[in-house]
């Protein structure tokens, strides 16, 4: 009974009668989706915020002077029953917890109806897709802005997911600095993840720095140097299979050893 009380207190709701015993901004009068105090500040004919205003004169006050009374707010009978009691709790633990989904699924559920969120957590501006993420997200858009990738107005980045990947795949100059794109892709969904998962903010410089040193990484792993041999008067030339690689942040090699 004690754990549930913090729980009762957040459905308890006190209905206005008169109004004489009610503190404004202190009580749970207003019948919000919790029930809780106005909220503004200073004096009330003035300064209660603009969303409680219509929500409290839907209130209707007692004529004849009933006094003001405490009851349970999510049921219509105003009682206290197990069943609401553990709905509410589900949607305070929900709303503590939110389920985290990838880019595209949270619009995708939200159109089937499921309460959620499609927003951006990095930014809140638009929905989450997989363009905005990699692309249109303004921290995404930063490391774009500041990598050697060549970046143009209503060029690329664009809204259009496959001509972004195009671009990256197609136009870019022929240039070793360019060969850095799917590590920032890479590196800007992880930093997505870190936001999304531990609230962590990345430095567009960082992404950048990474992208760059796990592309030359991978292009010096790619790099074989042919070895010529004279044996018996023969001369033979190979190419040695690659041994030793950077390992990357997740420790697995980026191509397997061979021997
Ligand atoms: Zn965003």
């Amino acid at each position: 009974m004690v754990s549930a009380r913090p729980l009762v207190n957040k459905g308890l709701i006190k209905r206005v009668g008169s109004g004489n015993s009610i503190s404004v901004w202190e009580d749970p009068w207003i019948p919000a989706s919790c029930p809780r105090p106005a909220t503004g500040h200073g004096a009330i004919s003035t300064l209660i915020f603009g969303e409680d205003v219509p929500i409290i004169l839907g209130i209707p006050t007692s004529r004849t002077g009933k006094p003001d009374s405490m009851g349970w707010f999510f049921t219509k009978s105003g009682r206290y029953t197990v069943k609401s009691g553990y709905v509410l709790a589900q949607q305070i633990l929900d709303e503590a917890n939110p389920i985290k989904y990838g880019p595209d699924i949270r619009a995708r559920l939200q159109s089937r109806g499921l309460q959620i969120d499609p927003q951006c957590v990095r930014c809140g501006m638009a929905p989450e897709t997989v363009n905005h993420m990699l692309f249109e997200c303004p921290p995404a858009l930063q490391v774009w802005a500041l990598s050697p990738i060549p970046t143009a107005l209503d060029h690329f980045p664009t809204g259009g997911l496959f001509t972004n990947i195009a671009h990256l795949f197609w136009n870019l100059p022929n240039d070793e600095r360019m060969g850095m794109y799917p590590w920032l892709l890479w590196f800007i969904w992880k930093a997505r993840n870190d936001k999304v998962f531990s609230n962590d903010d990345s430095d567009p410089n960082d992404i950048i720095n990474h992208a760059a040193s796990e592309a030359v990484a991978w292009r010096t792993a790619q790099e074989r140097q042919e070895v010529t041999l004279v044996w018996r008067g023969i001369r033979l030339s190979y190419l040695p299979e690659v041994k030793s690689v950077r390992l990357m942040d997740h420790g697995k090699p980026q191509i397997p050893e061979r021997v």
